[in-house]
């Protein structure tokens, strides 16, 4: 009688029995062979650095390209970085003393401006573990949000909490000038809770042994730590830095007084003055001087113009104005746009301040009946126009267009 050679089933308590060359096996066995094989896959083959092809920065920055519009030296210090990073893991120490150490980044610009964009589209071409954190949520031991650790804890999930690859991962921290101190003057305002977290982020950059809770949180007393060193883990961090143009200007004009004043005020371009950011305007801000020094490099991004706005719309891989065509296509709908409503949707974001995200909501007001009517009727091919885009937005509540 024909038996699974693994389990020892008989044919009749099998879905599917398959014979082989001098035995059988049973369905339920060829599943189970297959879930340990991908699993043994999964740990061999995740975040081995030695199975990829190290990307040059040009390479990266190209990637970088396809997703994100302009912010070239965002791109190019991103790009460069990832790339140290990877030849710093790779290194080996043995044949000489020089070892390179890790910079970790700050990315400084106006909300809405690419910088998280700018973080997960990396995240889509790294080989190693990444995290996105946002700091807002961390509070020292003990009060009210989540503990530093919590950054580990996420990059250990992130790694399938295989400990060696989280120990070289990549974690953004996203909205780090939410952590500042609130007065540059520590002795009148001690803003505690903001320069205690600094502290324990410190240690975090610095490189230290971590003992990270897995589950995170404090929900869950009984979890063992998982000891956790972050010597080799990269930090970028984001920010806008709310009124942080101001202190810059302030250093300037400061400067500029002092020697050549008129000659060299000329050359100061105005509206962007986060290119000319430098580390003492980030302790003005209230960051403490050890994270700023623990983070070398320092890169902006610039304001969105209505020219990058215009091509945030149709250009980017996933630009929505793509996206709203397949949504259709899926339908058998052929969906176009008139130029002149992406002028209009571009018009109107720069008009409600809504900047890159507003840009959604306001399609997305263009659209609705459109996207709610066309499925049941049998239109093959749908134009949107000027007139009735604007039908849509002047109908619309303008006050909820705004907060969205
Ligand atoms: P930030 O983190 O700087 O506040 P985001 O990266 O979250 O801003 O940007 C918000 C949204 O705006 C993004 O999801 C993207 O759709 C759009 N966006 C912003 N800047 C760009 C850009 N430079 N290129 C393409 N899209 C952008």
């Amino acid at each position: 009688m024909d038996k699974c050679s693994f389990c020892g089933r008989e044919r009749k308590d099998t879905n599917l029995l398959i014979a082989g060359i001098s035995g059988h096996i049973c369905d339920s066995c060829i599943e189970q062979a297959n879930a340990i094989l991908e699993e043994e896959f999964k740990k061999k083959n995740s975040f081995d650095l030695g199975q990829i092809k190290l990307m040059k920065p040009a390479e990266i920055k190209e990637f970088l390209d396809q997703y994100v519009i302009g912010q070239d030296e965002a791109k190019k210090f991103l790009s460069v970085a990832v790339y140290n990073h990877y030849k710093r893991l790779m290194q080996d120490t043995r044949e000489d003393d020089v070892e390179i150490e890790k910079s970790n980044i700050l990315l400084v610009g106006e909300t809405g401006t690419g910088k998280t964009l700018l973080a997960r589209t990396i995240a889509k071409m790294l080989h190693v573990p990444f995290t996105i954190v946002d700091a807002t949520v961390l509070t020292e031991a003990g009060y009210v949000g989540e503990d530093i650790e919590s950054i580990l804890t996420r990059l250990l999930q992130a790694a399938d909490y295989n400990v060696e690859a989280a120990e070289k991962g990549i974690v953004f921290i996203d909205e780090i000038d939410k952590i500042a101190r609130k007065s540059d003057n520590p002795s009148i305002t001690r803003d505690v809770s903001g320069e205690g977290v600094q502290q324990g982020l410190l240690k975090l950059l610095e490189g230290a042994i971590v003992n990270v809770p897995p589950q995170g949180g404090r929900k869950h007393p009984e979890q063992k730590m998982i000891p956790v060193n972050t010597k080799n883990i990269l930090f970028i961090a984001g920010g806008a830095f709310d009124g942080i143009t101001r202190k810059i200007a302030n250093r300037l004009n400061t400067k500029v007084v002092g020697y050549q004043a008129s000659k060299n005020k000329n050359m100061i371009d105005t509206a962007n003055l986060l290119q000319y950011i430098a580390p003492q305007d980030l302790k003005s801000f209230g960051l403490i001087p050890e994270i700023i020094g623990r983070m070398p490099v320092i890169t902006y991004l610039h304001p969105l113009t209505r020219e990058t706005l215009r091509l945030i719309l149709t250009e980017p891989k996933n630009a929505i104005i793509k996206q709203y065509k397949k949504l259709f296509s899926i339908d058998g709908i052929e969906l176009n746009f008139d130029d002149t409503v992406l002028d209009y949707i571009v018009d109107k974001a720069v008009e409600f301040k809504l900047g890159a995200r507003g840009i959604r909501s306001i399609c997305e007001t263009i659209m609705i009946d459109t996207m709610f009517d066309a499925p049941s009727k049998n239109k093959k091919e749908i134009t949107i126009s000027l007139g009735f885009a604007k039908e849509k937005i002047e109908k619309a509540n303008i006050a909820r267009l705004k907060a969205s």
